[in-house]
């Protein structure tokens, strides 16, 4: 069970040589979307390089418009298989189908979007197999409901999961959602599991990720996953949340500081 009175211990999720919760901090970087052979593999190096230990890329995209680009899909799988080939860093892309499932054997976290947190068919596939899963927080969904999605998952054997909070819908306009902060220590005090930030789809603006970052791991977040593109301005889905590699360079640098005084 998700429930912390069942649980007192801190879950640990292990990935290949990896851990993270209960003190284990990871940082999962990659494109929104792979795009192209080149862009994967130049984005994954560059992250890797500044300290980033799992690399992400979508290729089943959940785009609001039906006419936005939808992912290379099967294809954009085999690009992200061969930058974990070249990398090493174990791999993370959302899955949309439980009819995908197949074509996700070589993922290492299968990451359920924040429009799928109750596509509950889904959730009892993925409970049934035992990959670890990045579970997103849904666009308007409470804690209790995202810990009753885990609890899906969990109830079929899989006790792998990892919660990510993206930011919610609130009134506000000037950021793409709003980043509920108080979510991280909450959902520590009400289960066991990791949480994870999400400060790009969050805030939607590549300005605010940095100081997104340093707050999310000040409350204590378990790690972190961030949009890096190596040309944002030609990204074919959320450039403008996207950071740069130098600019990621720059924040990894600041959270290594930052978390010596946790
Ligand atoms: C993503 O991680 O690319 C994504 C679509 O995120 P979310 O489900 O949080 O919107
Ligand atoms: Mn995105």
């Amino acid at each position: 069970a998700a429930n912390r009175k069942f649980h007192p211990k801190n879950t640990v999720v292990h990935v290949g040589s990896l851990a993270i919760g209960d003190g284990h901090f990871q940082v999962i970087a990659g494109p929104c979307s792979v795009e192209s052979e080149d862009q994967i593999q130049n984005i994954a190096q560059s992250v890797q390089a500044s300290g980033a230990t799992l690399l992400r890329g979508g290729a089943f995209k959940p785009r609001t418009s039906p006419y936005a680009f939808q992912g290379l899909k099967a294809e954009g799988l085999e690009l992200l298989k061969k930058a974990k080939d070249t990398t090493g860093m174990p791999i993370v892309t959302e899955i949309m189908s439980p009819a995908h499932l197949e074509l996700f054997s070589d993922v290492d976290i299968i990451q359920v979007g924040a429009r799928n947190m109750q596509n509950f068919d889904l959730l009892k596939e993925l409970g049934r197999q035992p990959k670890p899963i990045l579970l997103k927080r849904g666009l308007a969904n409470t804690l209790e409901e995202l810990l009753t999605s885990a609890e899906y998952i969990m109830a079929g054997g899989n006790q792998n999961v990892i919660l990510c909070e993206r930011g919610i819908r609130t009134f506000e306009t000037a950021t793409r959602n709003t980043l509920d902060i108080s979510a991280i220590p909450m959902l520590k005090k009400l289960s066991h599991l990791p949480v994870v930030v999400d400060p790009s789809h969050a805030t939607g603006n590549a300005a605010l990720v940095e100081p997104m970052s340093m707050a999310a791991v000040a409350a204590g977040a378990d790690g972190l996953i961030i949009e890096v593109h190596n040309n944002p301005a030609a990204a074919l889905c959320d450039g403008a949340q996207s950071l740069r590699p130098e600019s990621f360079d720059v924040l990894m640098k600041k959270i290594l500081g930052l978390r010596t005084y946790l």
